[in-house]
């Protein structure tokens, strides 16, 4: 999640996920942004849908299980169209029923008893009901972001949006950390952000907020041109180029969180 746009979010869900997988993992991908950049990654193509997560979310006939594809071993996705551009308005008209913020987690619960070890959720870039319908169903916020200038800038609308569902719905929401996305260390840019970051994630611990464990996962993922190809060809980092820096950062960056869940059991 992160309400700015270009700053990983898709990249992240996509090659996490796949790392996630590639390790043993059932991966469950859900792609709630209507530009529907993650179902391309993942291979399957918008405009040729027969049922996408938009008629899983806005029509009580279709469920999870209608929409979900195979997209490779052990990864499933419910893939979006382009007309998902309309649910916001559609998802608001069930505020009456107090079901706004609470149907895809509705609406899914039968697909997930299946048995997913993770569901990966890639948000648009809004804090609107599709962000926090992703908020009410998740356990855990990942922040991609990028070092540069203005990067915190956004952030405290962004925790207090999970702070806001945490309340409301969701009470065992957290948010794990931040990945740094596109990484370049050696910028003195780069090292101010961060320094600044930490400040302020450390001034949260002794908060009683959803945000007072997160913290700035390893290792950062550096820029690398085959990360930002790939999706072009609808393949992950790991059948495009397995070897590659972005490869190996995402398949680190899965363990780090695999781990991470294994101390939290
Ligand atoms: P978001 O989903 O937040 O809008 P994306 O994941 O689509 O962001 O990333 C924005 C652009 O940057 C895309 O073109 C993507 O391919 C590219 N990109 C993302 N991460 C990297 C990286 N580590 N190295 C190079 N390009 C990247
Ligand atoms: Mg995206």
């Amino acid at each position: 999640m992160n309400q700015k746009g270009g700053v990983g979010k898709t990249t992240t869900t996509a090659n996490l996920g796949a790392a996630l997988a590639e390790q043993g993992a059932r991966v469950l991908f859900i792609d709630l942004d209507p530009q529907a950049h993650l179902t391309l990654h993942m291979g399957v193509d918008p405009e040729t849908l027969e049922r996408s997560v938009y008629d899983m979310l806005t029509d009580p006939a279709v469920s999870a299980v209608d929409v979900a594809q195979q997209v490779g071993e052990r990864m499933s996705i419910l893939p979006a169209e382009t007309n998902l551009a309309g649910v916001e308005s559609e998802l608001a008209s069930l505020a009456a029923e107090g079901r706004a913020q609470g149907v895809l987690r509705e609406k899914t619960a039968a697909l997930l008893a299946q048995g997913f070890d993770y569901v990966m959720i890639d948000c648009p870039p809004s804090l609107g009901l599709l962000t926090v319908n992703a908020l009410a169903l998740a356990t855990e916020v990942f922040v991609p972001m990028q070092a540069h200038y203005l990067a915190l800038q956004g952030l405290s609308k962004l925790l207090q949006t999970v702070g806001l569902v945490q309340q409301g719905v969701n009470p065992s929401l957290r948010v794990t950390g931040i990945v740094l996305c596109m990484h370049e260390a050696q910028t003195i840019l780069a090292g101010e952000v961060l320094a600044d970051l930490a400040g302020f994630l450390e001034a949260a611990r002794p908060m009683e907020v959803p945000w007072r464990d997160a913290v700035v996962l390893q290792p950062p993922i550096r820029r690398n041109i085959k990360l930002a190809e790939c999706p072009s060809f609808g393949q992950t980092i790991f059948t495009y180029a397995p070897q590659c820096p972005g490869a190996h950062d995402y398949r680190q960056l899965a363990q780090s969180v695999a781990g991470m869940g294994a101390r939290g059991a």
